[in-house]
């Protein structure tokens, strides 16, 4: 099975990727990220979504940075409980796991587990970028380590979803998905444009999904309840978008991406009006050498088959 770490900003389709990361991979540990939620509530449930899915060994979870790098002092990054329910959990509320976070930060263990099994651990990034650029400023020589990093972020030429011009963890941290984008790490990036399009669960999965009658299914049914509405509102999708579930299930089985490109990514930090768009320079416009794989078709049973699968044994 391959290894993974999972770095998530854990409320709503957070938890289903992380049961999808814990069904197709040995997950070596979950990291958070500021992003989503509160904090300490992103990590309560990151260790509740672990309690849930029951995996047979132990899967630690390790805090990384609350706040984006260019954050000054106690400054706020604009979270967002009106799409993932007051707790992020669909306004369910969960009680606290036995399980609490380790004490070594989270970018201290991203380092130190890509170091000591070099080549084997690939990087699951779902949330703002944060603690992946801070660990790769931390030490550089990790690059040449991961076999892959998988993002789910950005846009490729599509309206985004917290501004016109940007996806939301690209817009939270624009500084560390530039030096992400530019660590010379193998990228693959599944953007906001592709779950809109392919990961939508529709009503008639939804009941799918609800017949299954395990845990898993119910569990899924409790923490989407609120991105139900807010899908509905403002996306206007009848349905339930799943940008996280949709790159882990991707990274399990590529095969899920029908289509794919090399370009050159890049990311607006100054920008007045695009502050965390990201330029996919489709046309090669700019000259440079393309860095990122981006995903730019999925095949929407396929994954629809993954989810069923990992709801089905939970
Ligand atoms: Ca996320």
């Amino acid at each position: 099975m391959k290894r993974v770490i999972i770095d998530t900003d854990t409320a709503g389709d957070d938890t289903i990727a992380i049961l999808t990361a814990l069904h197709y991979f040995k997950v070596e540990g979950v990291t958070v990220a500021g992003g989503n939620v509160d904090f300490e509530q992103e990590v309560e449930n990151a260790l509740y979504t672990i309690q849930v899915a029951n995996p047979d060994y132990y899967v630690p979870v390790y805090k990384g940075y609350e706040r984006p790098i260019m954050a000054v002092g106690e400054e706020k990054h604009v979270t967002i409980e009106d799409i993932h329910g007051k707790y992020g959990m669909g306004d369910s509320y969960f009680e606290k796991t036995e399980q609490r976070p380790e004490k070594e930060h989270a970018i201290d263990f991203i380092i130190e587990t890509v170091k000591a099994n070099p080549g084997e651990i690939s990087l699951l990034a779902i949330a703002p970028l944060t603690n992946i650029a801070m660990a790769i400023k931390k030490d550089p020589t990790i690059v040449k380590d991961i076999p892959h990093l998988y993002i789910m972020g950005g846009l490729n030429h599509s309206l985004g979803n917290i501004t016109a011009a940007a996806e939301y963890n690209f817009y939270i941290d624009p500084e560390a998905a530039r030096i992400v984008m530019h660590s010379g790490t193998p990228i693959t990036m599944v953007g906001w444009d592709m779950c809109k399009k392919y990961s939508v669960m529709k009503e008639e999965d939804q009941k799918e999904i609800e017949l299954l009658g395990t845990a898993g299914s119910e569990f899924y049914m409790d923490v989407n309840r609120a991105v139900i509405r807010y899908d509905k509102k403002i996306h206007k999708l009848a349905g339930i978008t799943h940008p996280d579930t949709l790159l882990v299930a991707i990274a399990a089985d590529e095969s899920i991406m029908t289509g794919s490109n090399m370009y050159y990514v890049d990311i607006e930090i100054h920008g007045e009006l695009t502050r965390g768009y990201d330029l996919v320079d489709v046309s090669n416009f700019t000259g440079k050498t393309p860095n990122v794989r981006v995903c730019e078709e999925v095949d929407r049973e396929k994954f629809k088959a993954s989810l069923l699968e990992v709801l089905k044994v939970i």
